[in-house]
């Protein structure tokens, strides 16, 4: 397992900054019983200039606030408060490029009545940027994601994860690198902590909002789309047609662009270095690290 704090680590928690080994929560709290809470996962870089910056941090910040009002839990903290703690862990941490999860708690409370206060704390921990050279194997998952009907999926809530830790593991004991999951009614749907697009003649394929997290680097991507005119539908995703692209990625703060080499074993029909989807790729990269793409890089469509 990755080592995630030591003995100097800082973390903030209910406005105060602590040492990660002597912070405190409690035993009986129902979100360690039920999984009832909520989180962000975040990601800074050293950018071009030398600068710190966090990747769209206003963005994490709203959608931490609609996760825990979505599922009733209280949420009295403003987007400056929490941007400010998390620059500020980020520099007694030493650290720039980093992966950043705050996590929104109930206190003490077995019964499934509403709190009236929450928690908070905001955790980092170094991650360098990644290049994403490698391509992964996908299956798809025997797991679906949650039904809408049963859960706010909209919602980055602890528990749903649950799901994506099984259909990890399936995928992992299969001997592949990563699980695709379908929605209820058997379309694609999304990663385990990551969106999905597929290319097939030049255009980009993604499934609508609806029953998957709306992604912050998903946004990103169709942003990156519109800037650079390259086409692209969400829609109902088939795993028909997804076996029949020409490339297909994840997309997703930690995973950020990530290309797939083969889905149910049935490889992509083009080199990956040729496809629109890997200029995505750069084209990502450069936003999060405020790098300004050479001309050439430039030129995608
Ligand atoms: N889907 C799921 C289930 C996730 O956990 C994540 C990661 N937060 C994503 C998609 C991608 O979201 P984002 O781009 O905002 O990180």
């Amino acid at each position: 397992m990755a080592s995630y704090y030591n003995n100097e680590t800082i973390l903030w928690l209910n406005g105060e900054f602590v040492k990660a080994s002597e912070a405190k929560m409690d035993f009986y709290s129902q979100s360690l019983h039920y999984g009832y809470s909520v989180f962000e996962g975040i990601r800074s870089y050293k950018t071009e200039s030398g600068e710190t910056r966090i990747f769209k941090a206003t963005e994490h910040y709203d959608r931490l606030r609609n996760s825990a009002e979505s599922i009733n839990m209280p949420y009295s903290w403003t987007n400056e408060e929490l941007i400010d703690a998390t620059y500020e862990v980020l520099r007694r941490n030493n650290l720039q490029d980093a992966y950043i999860r705050p996590v929104v708690y109930a206190p003490a409370n077995m019964s499934f009545v509403k709190n009236t206060t929450s928690f908070i704390f905001i955790e980092v921990w170094e991650m360098s940027p990644f290049f994403g050279d490698k391509l992964l194997r996908i299956m798809t998952s025997s797991f679906q994601r949650p039904n809408p009907k049963a859960f706010k999926i909209t919602a980055k809530a602890a528990g749903h994860y649950v799901n994506s830790i099984l259909a990890s593991q399936e995928a992992k004991a299969k001997g592949y690198d990563e699980a695709l999951l379908t929605d209820m009614n058997g379309f694609a749907a999304e990663g385990v902590g990551a969106n999905m697009f597929y290319e097939k003649d030049g255009k980009l394929y993604t499934p609508s909002l609806g029953n998957i997290l709306p992604g912050i680097t998903r946004a990103t991507v169709l942003e990156i789309c519109a800037a650079h005119e390259i086409p692209v539908e969400e829609k109902q995703v088939t795993l028909e047609e997804i076996k029949e692209a020409d490339a297909a990625f994840f997309c997703g703060t930690a995973a950020e662009v990530i290309g797939w080499e083969s889905f149910d074993d049935i490889p992509f029909k083009k080199n990956w270095k040729e496809t629109q989807s890997r200029k995505i790729q750069l084209a990502y990269l450069a936003r999060v690290t405020e790098k300004q793409l050479e001309p050439v890089e430039n030129a995608l469509a």
